[in-house]
């Protein structure tokens, strides 16, 4: 299984927690909020079969980082994987938001130009304007978005638009977390951690703690948990299928 969505480079020991993910045989995708990090994360990813790197510019970074812009477009190259990416309407985010306009557009921009890639959307509070931004981006095929908290409506268009989602256990342990999975297609869902920045009972999740979402993911299904479990394995591969020629030509 995968974590689709976890920052290795910022846990207090990233290589203890790459060696451990490669040992219990846990994919990580591991996502980069600067492209000025790419370098020492992809380093993790070295001689680990099991850890790949993304290259992204977190919306919250936007403000600052917009000046990396070309040192994202000059990794791009190297990764079919992008993240992490996307938009936040939180009020503290909104002072920079037409930098962050400015920098989504540019990488979804970037994404469409070459090869296939997969794209981890960062969405908080701003689920319409990514699907408004993806919607001017139609060549683009696998966007993944990263614990959407949007309405139900919102999920509907994302639906609509081939969206994948990935989910943690934080949204499966909140009612309307739940409720939204419930709603995405069972043939759209990875799973992901976004540790270390989330914690459950203050332990700091890695990326093997996927697994405790199939429990809660096979009783909204009504589902056993071998079955939630062959079902997420299916999904991965379907996700991964349209890179999978770049991920043979890069590692
Ligand atoms: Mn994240």
């Amino acid at each position: 299984m995968i974590d689709f969505h976890c920052h290795l480079d910022l846990y207090q020991s990233p290589p203890a927690v790459a060696d451990e993910s490669q040992r219990r045989g846990i994919g990580v995708l591991s996502v980069t909020t600067t492209p000025s990090a790419w370098n020492g994360t992809a380093k993790l990813a070295a001689g680990r079969s099991a850890v790949r790197t993304a290259i992204g510019l977190h919306p919250q970074l936007a403000g600052q980082r917009k000046h990396e812009l070309a040192l994202f477009d000059t990794y791009l190259a190297k990764t079919p994987f992008v993240g992490e990416v996307g938009l936040d309407g939180s009020p503290e985010c909104r002072t920079f938001w037409e930098d962050q306009l400015e920098v989504f557009d540019h990488v979804l921009q970037a994404c469409s130009a070459g090869d296939e890639k997969v794209i981890s959307i960062h969405s908080r509070r701003a689920a319409k304007d990514v699907l408004n931004q993806l919607d001017q981006y139609s060549q683009i095929k696998t966007p993944v978005l990263h614990w959407f908290s949007g309405s139900h409506s919102q999920l509907g268009r994302a639906i609509g638009r081939g969206c994948w989602f990935s989910v943690g256990p934080t949204m499966l342990a909140g009612a309307k977390g739940r409720d939204l999975v419930a709603g995405m297609p069972k043939d759209k869902i990875v799973l992901e951690t976004d540790g270390p920045f989330v914690r459950v009972r203050s332990q700091v999740l890695n990326p093997w703690d996927i697994v405790t979402v199939l429990g809660p993911i096979a009783e909204l299904w009504g589902v056993s948990e071998h079955e939630a479990k062959r079902q997420i394995e299916a999904n991965e591969r379907a996700l991964l299928a349209p890179v999978a020629s770049a991920l043979k030509a890069d590692y």
